[in-house]
């Protein structure tokens, strides 16, 4: 509880570096708290194959976000901060009830802000029994501190590689050190979880897998994107191309986010995918429906 102390009285967990004091109260960009707070607790069945297998992925959505886009789909959750404010030990609970369910692995959604919080209820339930692995699956705007406290206690990394224009990143999500801050912070998970492992059911044990989710008018964006990957991690990379852009939340007001992507925006960067050689990339149905991939947030198995 020391090290939370520590981390939270002086709050730089990610790259905002707000400085705030989250053990008196006061609150920074993401407007977290002490205590986590979560929206639900749920079995997740869309997410990337080896992901969510035939039992499920078992998501936890922490409220609040680092990051909030203007076209988030989770903006109850994220930007309105729907949820409740649990302890660390019923958070080490929850952990240990997603294993007894029998889904295939914990899934940590939108993480990042609570990072000290959940370090110390992953050790208490691997402790405890907690033995399925253990996914962050974030937006990529971290910190490298913020994930060396999560080194050995994560077993597979699924951040979103956003933008690499840092206008956009500015316009979009208020970050333009987005594309330089998520670069570094993929290199750090990669270094700690160097090897992608699968079971004998194709389902992931250990390993990164890459998200990308296509925007309308930016697909050149995706092109440069997909270059890094090759040039940093390999061709043999898992990457996830997302085509589910629907404009959400603030994104209306915004004419290039205002529609949702086309056929050829999304062939474009799955042409240009494999044309520069890489190899194991997830793809979408182009009539993917948002709703699908959106949750309905209401509490269940939070309390
Ligand atoms: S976790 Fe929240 S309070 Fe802390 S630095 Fe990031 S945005 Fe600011």
């Amino acid at each position: 509880m020391k090290q939370l102390q520590t981390a939270l009285r002086h709050c730089n967990i990610c790259p905002r570096n707000c400085n705030v004091n989250r053990i008196n109260g006061q609150t920074g960009f993401c407007h977290a708290s002490l205590h986590p707070k979560v929206a639900l607790v749920s079995a997740h069945f869309w997410e990337e194959p080896p992901i969510s297998g035939t039992k499920g992925s078992g998501t936890i959505f922490f409220s609040h976000c680092n990051l909030r886009c203007v076209f988030c789909q989770n903006h109850k959750i994220s930007e309105e901060g729907f949820g409740t404010e649990i302890s660390i030990e019923r958070l080490a609970e929850i952990f240990l009830e997603q294993q007894e369910k029998g889904l295939h692995n914990i899934n940590l959604v939108s993480p990042t802000h609570y990072i000290p919080q959940i370090s110390i209820a992953l050790r208490l339930a691997k402790k405890s029994g907690l033995q399925i692995p253990v996914i962050y699956n974030s937006n990529g705007y971290e910190s490298i501190e913020g994930l060396r406290q999560l080194e050995g206690l994560v077993d597979i990394y699924l951040p979103d590689f956003k933008y690499w224009d840092k206008t956009i990143a500015k316009e979009y999500s208020a970050a333009p050190n987005y594309p330089a801050i998520a670069a570094q912070a993929i290199l750090e998970m990669k270094r700690q979880v160097p090897q992608d492992i699968f079971d004998e059911n194709a389902i992931m044990t250990n390993g990164l897998i890459l998200r990308h989710l296509v925007l309308p008018s930016h697909y050149q964006d995706s092109y440069h994107i997909l270059d890094w990957i090759k040039e940093s991690l390999g061709v043999d990379t898992y990457v996830s191309l997302l085509s589910q852009y629907t404009p959400m939340h603030r994104a209306n007001t915004i004419k290039t986010l205002s529609r949702r992507l086309t056929t050829f925006e999304y062939q474009k960067v799955t042409e240009y995918f494999l044309n520069i050689g890489l190899k194991n990339g997830f793809m979408q149905k182009r009539n993917s429906a948002t709703s699908e991939y959106t949750p309905m947030f209401n509490l269940e198995g939070v309390e």
